[in-house]
């Protein structure tokens, strides 16, 4: 018998995983299970709209599953259509790879104020996940705060100032382009409570936002220390070189550049969200950087604004039946095995941290486990799964099914864009008719 594989989520590192399993020649069944009609997970909702060059490893991941090893079972969600239990009883191998799709908060006072919107929410939006079609958050005031210094901090910034025809070659839907080049919004202040140094932007998104329409990016040079310092990691020590570069020849840029301004503000700690209700402000206290570590100074000031968007990290929501480590927002494993049968792959096993490629070495790690614990094989897989899901009555969408979807996307792509997303199941599954 061959071994049966279920992966769990069609992101990237559930696809690494497929591929490490046929690139290594295990003798196998791969089923990748999604809870939306959509494949590649954090490659359609989290890459920023505008970064279609980085969206393209989603050909790569389509060689995958046209592999005859493989089989997409699109709109079956684990925990409604099948349990875990159930998937466990059917499959040798289960791979988790659900990812950290959610909202990471600061632990501030008034992060419950209407206001106040997550980045993993608020990409999830501007990418048109279908959870979030009708979030219709509110941009009517000037300013916005985006707090933290990593990369989907200013994916977001850059989101919210760039043009319309900026954004014409994108896959930003119509209704967020429409509400954002509606919106009043002038100044994003993207805060960092440690120092330049420390910012985890990469260096050529960093660069982009010296190079927009509307908008320049405005850094206080008082903030910026004449060098790096010596690190131990040299690949490190060039990336933070190369930043501090950036970030002192935008101190050439002045509000009057442009209509639009990224304020880019360090040594900045939020400590609480002001308003009623509604967000109307932000305190934060001043740090310094010691020993690595932000360390308050006692110093407090305070920046108004509409909407509040922590981007301080996602995390992920335990998985029934599996234990889950609630402080780093993990599941428990032992190199990637979970138990008997069980694997964890990408940001449920490590964190959401690195790059999509980062995902890879997890993928080969589970091959690996897998081909060593399962044997020959001895659970039927999707001979099972199949007909569970028909008595259930699930419409499973298959990759052929999922070509369609994609194929209407493209048909409808207005202009320069890639495509048109839909922006619910009922559109997509529509194309499919009965
Ligand atoms: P991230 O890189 O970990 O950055 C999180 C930021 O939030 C850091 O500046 C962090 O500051 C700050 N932060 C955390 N807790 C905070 C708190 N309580 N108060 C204030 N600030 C806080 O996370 P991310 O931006 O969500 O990105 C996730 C991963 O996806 C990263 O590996 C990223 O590189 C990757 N990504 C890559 C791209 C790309 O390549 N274009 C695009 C998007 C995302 P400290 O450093 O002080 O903790």
């Amino acid at each position: 018998m061959t071994i049966s594989v279920a992966i769990i989520g069609t992101g990237p590192a559930g696809f690494y995983t497929a591929d490490a399993l046929i690139k290594k020649g295990v003798d196998c069944t791969i089923d990748l299970i999604d809870r939306l009609p959509t494949p590649y997970g954090l490659i359609r909702f989290g890459v920023a709209p505008d970064h279609q060059t980085t969206k393209k490893v989603s050909r790569t991941f389509e060689k995958t599953a046209l592999s005859e090893h493989c089989h997409f079972f699109g709109n079956v969600e684990v925990g409604r259509d099948v349990s875990l239990v159930e998937l466990r009883e059917m499959y040798d191998a289960v791979v988790l790879a659900v990812g950290a799709g959610h909202d990471r908060l600061v632990g501030i006072p008034g992060e419950d104020k209407k206001g106040v919107i997550g980045s993993a929410t608020f990409v999830g939006w501007y990418n048109a996940h279908p959870d979030l079609r009708n979030l219709d958050p509110d941009l009517s005031s000037g300013n916005v705060v985006v707090i933290g210094n990593g990369n989907v901090a200013i994916d977001i910034a850059r989101v919210l100032v760039k043009t319309r025809e900026e954004m014409a070659d994108s896959d930003l839907p119509e209704y967020a382009t429409a509400a954002i080049e509606t919106s009043p919004i002038t100044d994003v202040y993207m805060l960092g409570r440690r120092g330049p140094i420390e910012a985890k932007f990469t260096n050529v998104e960093l660069r982009e936002m010296g190079e927009l329409k509307n908008a320049v990016p405005l850094v206080d040079p008082a903030q910026l220390p004449d060098e790096v310092g010596d690190l131990d990691n040299p690949r490190d020590q060039r990336l933070r070189e190369k930043n501090l570069a950036t970030l002192k020849e935008f101190t050439k840029f002045k509000a009057a550049d442009a209509p639009k301004h990224v304020h880019f503000g360090f040594y900045a700690n939020p400590v609480e969200i002001l308003g009623g209700d509604r967000v109307e402000g932000l305190r934060l206290e001043k740090t310094k950087v010691d020993g690595g570590r932000a360390v308050g100074t006692g110093e407090f000031f305070e920046i108004a604004c509409g909407l509040v968007i922590p981007a301080v990290g996602y995390r992920s929501l335990p998985v029934a039946d599996v234990p889950f480590d609630d402080k780093n927002f993990v599941v428990v494993h032992d190199d990637g095995r979970v138990g008997p049968g069980l694997y964890a792959v990408g940001w449920i096993k490590r964190g959401p941290s690195g790059v999509i490629s980062t995902n890879r070495p997890d993928g080969a790690t589970a091959a690996t486990h897998i081909a060593e614990d399962c044997g020959e094989g001895r659970k039927p897989g999707r001979t099972a799964l199949g007909p569970h899901l028909a008595e259930r009555g699930v419409r499973v969408v298959t990759f052929g099914d999922w070509k369609k979807i994609e194929s209407a996307e493209i048909a409808a792509a207005p202009g320069a864009a890639p495509r048109r997303k839909f922006e619910t199941l009922t559109e997509m599954l529509d194309v499919l008719g009965n």
